[in-house]
């Protein structure tokens, strides 16, 4: 069976989006992935199609109805459903490659986007919702983050991304950022290309992405070097 993606949305239209183009795209025409956007609103009962209501409490905004997202939810993912169920949420916890690895080892995933000021917070506890975050800033709805999840978890995909090493080497795979990279022509405005890249040899050429690797996290990220797994080769 492959990734399926079940997306919880009252703007279905934004799927596949970008996903529907480059590795992702032809992954989804391949079949390496399938994704379903569900209209939350055609859970709703009333004439209007509701789905928010107000705070209980007071306060400005409305929030997301429990009754109409579980009925939604219990149709997109009905009881013996494996995947997870992710609620995309700022109070989440951060996504981290090592949570999408996990992800698209899996069969898939049951992802509800937020809109207004968020969701009810029973359904949050009776669905059992994982609450990932996409970073600390607030989008207008969960579309854009779930979009960001599924591109980080769909180039994983065996067979999406043609060259699975690069997959390997790159930023937070080894707890560090990746080395800063060099192309054709030899000289641009005056600048090189490091001397050492163009040696031909291996293992200096190895020594030096990792020195370079360990110092740009040092200065932009020093909170990741503590998981840094040693250089092998
Ligand atoms: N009132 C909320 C923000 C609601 S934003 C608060 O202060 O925490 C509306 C919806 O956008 C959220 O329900 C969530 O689904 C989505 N969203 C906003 N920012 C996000 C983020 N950083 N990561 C993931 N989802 C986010």
């Amino acid at each position: 069976m492959s990734f399926t993606a079940s997306v919880l949305t009252l703007y279905p239209e934004m799927f596949p989006g970008a996903l529907g183009l480059s590795l992702a795209g032809r992954a989804l025409e391949a079949g390496t992935w399938s994704l379903e956007a569900i209209q939350i609103r055609d859970f709703a009962t009333d004439r209007h199609r509701t789905v928010d209501d107000t705070p209980a409490g007071g306060g400005a905004g409305m929030v997301m109805r429990a009754d109409v997202l579980a009925r939604a939810i219990d149709h997109a993912s009905p009881q013996g459903d494996e995947r997870p169920r992710l609620l995309m949420s700022p109070r989440g916890k951060p996504l981290t490659q090592a949570r999408v690895r996990e992800l698209a080892a899996g069969p898939g995933a049951v992802i509800l986007c937020g809109r207004f000021e968020g969701v009810d917070q029973r359904l949050i506890e009776a669905r059992g919702l994982e609450e990932v975050s996409i970073g600390d800033f607030i989008l207008s709805g969960g579309e854009p983050a779930a979009l960001v999840l599924l591109d980080a978890v769909v180039r994983l995909l065996p067979g999406v991304m043609g060259n699975a090493v690069s997959g390997e080497e790159e930023s937070f795979e080894n707890g560090l950022l990746e080395h800063p990279h060099y192309t054709r022509p030899q000289e641009f405005e005056g600048r090189q290309i490091p001397e050492v890249l163009t040696s031909g040899n291996h293992k200096k050429i190895a020594a030096w992405r990792r020195a370079e690797a360990e110092k740009l996290t040092r200065e932009r990220r020093p909170d990741l070097l503590a998981g840094a797994q040693p250089l092998v080769k």
